[in-house]
């Protein structure tokens, strides 16, 4: 191998590279302030805020993916105050606080340090300002070209979690062990929630208000799960015999998602809503107790497809459908091998068809030119293993049937894996130091790592302080 003073082509990049970056006035950038910042390639004991207080960084944060903050869950020391974990926002110029609306949004409210590159006048109540510029261990064209291809979603392998060593020591049948078994207290948890609440409203009911839950994807599962006991399902709707139409209507009429005005430019939409009104219009008062205010439900980063709208249409269909929870009751005694269960259970939760629903995503997009499903694989997957199987399999435990339960948690256990997720894959990289999805094969192993998260992540901190868990893996390893 030749070294880097050997190699010509290395010199001659560097250079140039050096020479274009400095010419370039969008230098640096701010996705490089991150990058920098994620390696700590700063000058660790000598960073000083804008008012001369010591910061001492524990831990940087993990970089967001999903808006608000640049990297969430830092562990700082300011001056003489006691170490925080919060968040911190990386800008060019101190101004940018205000600039960039920060100093209005919530989701900056724990913002412990505003990062930037050089400072300009700051604003009032704006977080402690710090500066990079004459902090960094290499000039900036050198930590440009060293970092220009390291991903802000790579955890650097020194901010891994204190688990990350033990759990790699674990030899593979050890490891795929503790994995089951954490996965079992999740699904077992999840089930016994829903003894719990089937002794206040029934299976059935239960069984609607966890699908509701999942339908509610992460961001609307309160208010999706609040409609449900609103309903009383297993009492009202399904014993009247109404139509997936009828069903529908009064689901969004309760919801609080029916727009109150025609969109003038869409003629099926409007159609459809003048229909959807006639029908609620009648039925308005008796609800009124419980419409929900539009405001409870949030939209911002939901993917049209998730959209709670096109999500009650969904369940409206399986509502109106009288043999929809035997037929599940059904799929779970039947022998079905495992490449099939995925598709199996697709086939029971599919809806062939919404006059409205298959052709929009919300009620102002525009209709598709083919007919989209009303569900995918992804969902399928979702409801399966956090609501359908669980429950399933609680009702077997009371009914005593040992043969079905075993079967349903051979079920859990093959299943194959979700779609990945920003918890998934910041959790695969803090314990097991890969960022590779494709080392999960099965959705309870996913389900394992979701429930290590929240039994010692969220009790925890980015530097892992008083986490028992590396402890237990190594006992675990006797
Ligand atoms: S908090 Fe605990 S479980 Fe989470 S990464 Fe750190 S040591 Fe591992």
């Amino acid at each position: 191998m030749t070294s880097q003073s050997e190699n010509f082509y290395a010199r001659w990049r560097a250079k140039n590279c050096a020479a274009n970056f400095l010419r370039d006035e969008n230098f640096p950038t701010e996705r490089l302030l991150q990058a920098i910042w994620q390696h700590q390639r700063v000058l660790r004991n000598e960073l000083k805020t804008a008012d001369g207080k010591t910061v001492r960084i524990f831990h940087p944060g993990f970089a967001s993916v999903e808006g608000g903050p640049d990297f969430r869950n830092a562990v700082i020391q300011i001056g003489d105050d006691a170490p925080k974990s919060g968040d911190v926002e990386i800008d060019l110029q101190s101004s940018g606080w205000r600039a960039h609306g920060h100093d209005k949004n919530p989701n900056f409210k724990n913002v412990l340090l505003h990062v930037v590159w050089e400072e300009t006048k700051s604003s009032a109540n704006a977080p402690t300002i710090l500066s990079l510029q004459n902090v960094l261990v290499a000039p900036i064209a050198e930590l440009s070209l060293s970092l220009e291809n390291e991903s802000l979603r790579a955890l650097p392998e020194h901010f891994r979690g204190k688990c990350c060593a033990p759990l790699r020591e674990l030899d593979e049948a050890k490891t795929i062990e503790l994995l089951q078994q954490a996965a079992r207290v999740r699904f077992e948890n999840k089930a016994a929630q829903m003894r719990a609440r089937a002794k206040n409203v029934g299976w059935e009911q239960t069984l609607w208000e966890n699908l509701f839950r999942a339908l509610g994807y992460k961001h609307n599962v309160w208010p999706m799960q609040n409609l449900a006991e609103q309903m009383q399902f297993s009492a009202s709707l399904r014993l009247r015999g109404e139509n997936a139409f009828e069903i529908q209507a009064r689901l969004l009429g309760i919801s609080g998602l029916l727009p109150d005005q025609l969109t003038r430019a869409q003629k099926f939409t409007d159609n459809y809503l003048r229909r959807i009104w006639d029908f609620w219009w009648r039925e308005r008062d008796g609800f009124s107790e419980i419409v929900l205010p539009r405001a409870v439900w949030k939209f911002h980063g939901l993917r049209p497809a998730n959209h709670p709208q096109r999500r009650l249409a969904l369940a409206s269909h399986w509502l109106a459908n009288e043999n929809f929870i035997s037929k599940v009751e059904t799929w779970s005694a039947k022998e079905i091998p495992d490449r099939k269960l995925l598709a199996s259970l697709h086939e029971i939760l599919n809806v062939e068809r919404d006059e409205f629903w298959s052709w929009h995503w919300t009620f102002n997009s525009a209709r598709f030119k083919e007919p989209q499903p009303l569900l995918g694989d992804a969902r399928v997957t979702d409801l399966a293993v956090n609501v359908i199987l669980p429950w399933l399999w609680i009702r077997a435990c009371e009914g005593k049937n040992e043969k079905l339960q075993r079967e349903i948690e051979h079920r859990f256990f093959s299943w194959p894996a979700a779609e990945d997720n920003s918890i998934l894959k910041l959790a695969r990289q803090r314990l097991l130091g890969t960022a590779n999805a494709k080392i999960f094969k099965t959705a309870s192993a996913q389900q394992c790592l979701m429930q290590i998260v929240r039994d010692f992540c969220e009790h925890s901190n980015a530097v892992c302080e008083h986490c028992p868990f590396p402890e237990l893996v190594r006992d675990w390893k006797m």
